[in-house]
């Protein structure tokens, strides 16, 4: 089956347009979702034929869209945080890329809804609550006076998927839950999160909308919080 036969007009039209400026190639693959990998101005989107849907090949193509604008956010915050021993333990790689792919969707996500497609096949269980009270509630950040970096590095990823779910899902409980929790770690996410909303990805520009700079913002407030705390 050649994939590229079976996708819709504006799916198709979206693949054309950015063939324009990158080149993107298909790979079946035993995988339950699509994934794209793009290195050196090649994207190949991956996909299992027998599950695959418009929807997911869009998504993956709107993932190359962003790419255009260049930004980068989780992945300078990884980097720079790699030397630091108490903040490289919480900004894991797993972390950052959730913070890169929950910010990506959300800067898509209005172009996602123009090509005609329904909010629950954005992602997968679309839908769904994206965090649970349950596990809010298991949450703890301390165990005998000191913080645990696990734990912080979930509280910021709850907190991100919250903001970042694309329905409106009824979150009030759980946010209270989580700033009661830690109040000021609470401020300073929702402002990274804030920020990332009002960002004009489409005019970067190094000195009166920068991608890096809102990233630092966000991690001198991480220095700061973190400065006189013990972690385990
Ligand atoms: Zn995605």
């Amino acid at each position: 089956m050649n994939i590229e036969h079976t996708l819709d007009t504006n799916t198709s039209e979206l693949l054309s347009e950015l063939r324009k400026e990158v080149e993107i190639d298909f790979q079946q693959k035993d995988i339950n979702y699509c994934e794209v990998f793009t290195q050196n101005g090649r994207s190949t989107i991956f996909y299992n034929p027998n599950i695959v849907d418009n929807e997911s090949i869009a998504h993956e193509l709107l993932h190359i869209w962003l790419n255009r604008f260049n930004y980068v956010i989780g992945n300078h915050i990884f980097l720079s945080f790699q030397s630091d021993w108490k903040l490289s333990k919480v900004f894991n790689k797993f972390l950052c890329d959730y913070i890169e792919n929950c910010f990506d969707h959300y800067k898509m996500y209005p172009k996602y809804l123009e090509m005609g497609f329904s909010p629950e096949k954005f992602i997968m269980n679309g839908l769904e609550e994206k965090c649970s009270i349950e596990d809010i509630k298991k949450l703890h950040l301390k165990f005998l006076s000191k913080y645990k970096p696990d734990s912080i590095n979930r509280f910021i990823g709850y907190l991100i998927s919250i903001y970042a779910d694309h329905v409106d899902n009824n979150y009030e409980e759980h946010l209270k839950l989580l700033e009661k929790k830690e109040p000021e770690l609470f401020r300073i996410v929702t402002d990274f999160w804030n920020k990332w909303i009002e960002f004009d990805i489409e005019n970067i520009d190094a000195i009166h909308n920068s991608d890096i700079g809102l990233a630092e913002s966000f991690m001198t407030e991480m220095e700061d919080w973190i400065e006189y705390k013990k972690l385990k």
